[in-house]
């Protein structure tokens, strides 16, 4: 199967390509050219996670890779589990924050970086990411130690909790950080200055792990048939109704995922796209109006994103109609509602986090009785400690991937949002 650039249809280019290139040119997306029906889903639902993730993505990457290598692939970035909890009779957390550094980003970092050392091994590579908290965590784990590989993370300086920095800033070695004076959209930019300076990337073997990359979205797609399979287990169809997922949402690549697996054949009736008060989506869903505010910063900060990177692809799967424009709904959350829910969910033996809150508390508007409501929970509540134990009002212990980093140094430099410094930064260092 081949990938096309949304923006410039006639470049296309193999798995192996756009896993390599991240962008396509003008900064356009890869596309699958088609998403194949699976015919047999009930099949694949019975399958244990890994089995079936090979199934599922084998048609996206056959021409460079056999099912083996892609096994040997799936098996090492899939090491840990994606668990369904239910917290009432109709709704059920998926909690995907059991992976090295406790977010569920780790399922896609983990596959691409696998993916891409398997086709890069003649040339240097240098990655270079902007991430709001949990991307640079699951990158710089995801790559760390690997061979001919440079990781240089950006992150908005003070803008992140400091547990969630000490998890990717720490590494050392191939892992470089940098602590940028501005947003996350200031890093996304320079992270986009970069591409488009092609001198600069074909010196360094540039490539981004944003979850712009293609392998990061198709990895994401197998935790939502793992839901469903885990579903089916523990409900008869006419106790389960229609599925609903709820997503906590910044750059939508979580909603992506989720959108290709229904193409796929997944059962899943509808997606709730749930914002914190970066509300760009929602808005433009209602008005029909793209009108991005300057990004405020919320306790949900994985999500203060305002130009989310991956909406080009949501909306080419609406307007190709790949996805029905009614399945797909998004809801703007506050900050005191955000509080609220993390309380009342603790009040149903639930301790919760501001994102999966999100994403709960979107769920509360419209999801009915026929439907049964899925919210994904996106990091572990101990990854936002300081946030949690205020509302709560209830210490947290520290699970060991974080304890274990917490008494380390940062090692990241600072740096302004000027393309000419990181130009420079990055060339010297290579
Ligand atoms: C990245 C992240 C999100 C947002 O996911 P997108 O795919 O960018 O929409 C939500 N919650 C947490 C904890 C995250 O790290």
């Amino acid at each position: 199967m081949k990938f096309y650039n949304l923006k410039e249809n006639d470049e296309k280019v193999s798995f192996a390509g756009a896993v390599r290139q991240g962008l396509g040119k003008n900064q356009g997306l890869f596309f699958p050219e088609e998403i194949p029906a699976l015919d047999n889903i009930q099949e694949l639902l019975a399958l244990p996670l890994v089995e079936r993730s090979v199934k599922v993505l084998y048609p996206f990457v056959k021409d460079d890779l056999s099912e083996s290598e892609l096994k040997e692939i799936v098996t090492a970035a899939f090491n840990f589990p994606a668990l369904l909890q239910p917290i009432t009779e109709d709704r059920a957390i998926l909690e995907l924050f059991h992976g090295p550094t406790l977010a569920f980003k780790d399922f896609g970092a983990r596959f691409m970086a696998q993916c891409l050392q398997k086709f890069s091994k003649e040339k240097k590579i240098t990655i270079l990411t902007a991430t709001s908290g949990d991307t640079g965590a699951a990158v710089a784990h995801a790559f760390h130690g690997l061979d001919n590989i440079r990781v240089v993370i950006m992150y908005p300086k003070g803008k992140i909790s400091l547990l969630q920095e000490k998890m990717f800033t720490t590494l050392g070695g191939n892992i470089e950080t940098l602590a940028i004076d501005g947003d996350f959209d200031d890093c996304q930019a320079l992270v986009k200055q970069a591409f488009d300076d092609k001198a600069l990337a074909a010196e360094i073997g540039l490539n981004s792990a944003n979850s712009i990359n293609i392998s990061r979205l198709l990895a994401q797609i197998c935790y939502y048939f793992e839901a469903v399979a885990q579903l089916s287990r523990q409900k008869s169809k006419s106790q389960l109704g229609d599925v609903v997922f709820s997503i906590p949402s910044g750059n939508f690549g979580n909603l992506t995922a989720g959108l290709f697996a229904k193409a796929l054949g997944l059962p899943i009736k509808r997606f709730i796209a749930a914002t914190n008060e970066n509300d760009t989506v929602p808005r433009y869903l209602e008005t029909g109006d793209w009108s991005p505010n300057e990004t405020v910063a919320t306790m949900s900060n994985a999500m203060d994103v305002s130009n989310p990177n991956n909406w080009p692809r949501v909306e080419h799967m609406l307007k190709a109609g790949i996805i029905e424009e009614a399945a797909v709904s998004s809801v703007s959350v506050g900050e005191e509602q955000t509080q609220s829910t993390m309380l009342q969910l603790n009040k149903l033996g639930y301790i919760c986090e501001p994102h999966a809150a999100v994403a709960y508390k979107a769920m509360q508007y419209g999801v009915t009785e026929q439907e049964f409501g899925v919210f994904l929970g996106t990091a572990h509540p101990a990854k936002f400690k300081e946030v949690v134990e205020s509302i709560l009002g209830q210490p947290l212990g520290l699970p060991k991937e974080l304890a274990d980093c917490a008494g380390e140094k940062i090692l990241s430099s600072d740096m302004t949002p000027d393309f000419a410094l990181l130009r420079e930064y990055l060339l010297k260092g290579n």
